[in-house]
């Protein structure tokens, strides 16, 4: 089979490997099509200390079922399913407590452990999720960012009617303004790209702000009535702009962070305070595939937009630098088999 490994940084080459064979519990899938991630980009360049390389890299899976080892029985050969990339030992105490992604050893599929930008994987039964028989591969490939959307959600706390900030209208940032505009909120998304912001519109936000042109402060407070927003996400990943989301957000309210960005923000104590601020992580997913699979049956959520362009599995290395050269213009970038 083939599989294509990151190398060294900025180089992935494709090689011809045994094809791997399903344990106890376990499944081997035959990839279709996989997603290319932020965080893919930024190991790519190496900037992962978490990464060791070789590498495969993929952890935005979908395919069709190859065989079974013993003990796993809940698919047969052919079945098109999807990959919950969240890897976790299932005994340690976060595991035992239902907290998959912050397993004391957690790890995620294509990140610290080989993924999905090969022809097979071998994979947890419990991992493995069936797909609506109508689903294209394609748009199947996005229901792991709107998984990350959906830990957000709940992560949120969100109430309906309430005013969400999301910063960043990047592939993660319009997924979770889908996920909050299903669940009753406002949000008005600001980016600095236009074209990201006219897909936010065209995905249901209530405003949008070019925050490069525009003055986000300013509409915020039109947005909000003066009372500052419920929540902030901070879909990008900077340490400003959490500095900045303790003045975005209202008394009360909640800012939510998922970035993997190690460098410290200046967040004075007494902002969080005055406000009564709750500032909360989310990692991954929890046990979301489910929810945004049943998303995606109903059709609540709308992937489409979001996919910029596909490549052909051999031109995965030029995906990659395609999309560095020129950031700004793509969103989701998927790989087809
Ligand atoms: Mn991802």
């Amino acid at each position: 089979m083939r599989s294509a490994k990151l190398v060294a940084p900025r180089q992935i080459e494709i090689f011809e490997d045994r094809m791997p064979l399903p344990g106890e519990g376990e499944v081997l899938v035959r990839v279709k099509a996989a997603g290319i991630c932020g965080s893919d980009l930024h190991i790519y360049q190496g900037e992962r200390a978490d990464v060791t390389l070789p590498r495969i890299l993929g952890h935005e899976l979908v395919g069709e079922v190859e065989s079974s080892g013993g003990g796993a029985n809940r698919f047969s050969k052919g079945d098109r399913v999807t990959i919950d990339p969240v890897v976790s030992c299932g005994s340690c105490v976060s595991c035992k407590r239902g907290y998959d992604n912050l397993c004391s050893t957690v790890k995620c599929l294509g990140v610290q452990v080989d993924g999905g930008y090969c022809d097979f994987i071998v994979v947890p039964e419990e991992k493995v999720y069936a797909l609506p028989s109508s689903l294209p591969w394609e748009k199947a490939a996005l229901i792991e960012p709107f998984s990350i959307a959906a830990e957000v959600l709940s992560r949120s706390e969100v109430r309906e009617g309430d005013k969400v900030l999301v910063l960043g209208a990047g592939t993660i940032g319009l997924c979770i303004l889908q996920a909050m505009k299903l669940a009753g909120a406002e949000v008005l998304t600001s980016d600095f790209v236009e074209s990201r912001l006219e897909k936010a519109k065209e995905l249901g936000a209530d405003v949008v702000v070019n925050s490069k042109t525009g003055d986000l402060s300013a509409a915020l407070r039109e947005f909000t009535g003066e009372f500052g927003a419920d929540v902030v996400i901070e879909a990008v990943g900077i340490p400003r702009l959490l500095e900045e989301s303790l003045g975005y957000a209202a008394p009360g309210g909640r800012i939510v962070v998922l970035g993997f960005n190690p460098e410290p923000a200046k967040i004075p104590e007494v902002l969080v305070v005055k406000k009564e601020l709750k500032i909360i992580g989310s990692r991954m997913n929890c046990r979301k595939f489910p929810q945004v699979i049943e998303w995606f049956e109903k059709g609540l959520v709308n992937p489409e937009p979001l996919i910029s362009a596909k490549y052909p599995f051999e031109k995965i290395n030029d995906a990659f630098k395609d999309i560095l050269r020129d950031p700004q213009k793509y969103l989701k970038v998927l790989i087809t088999y």
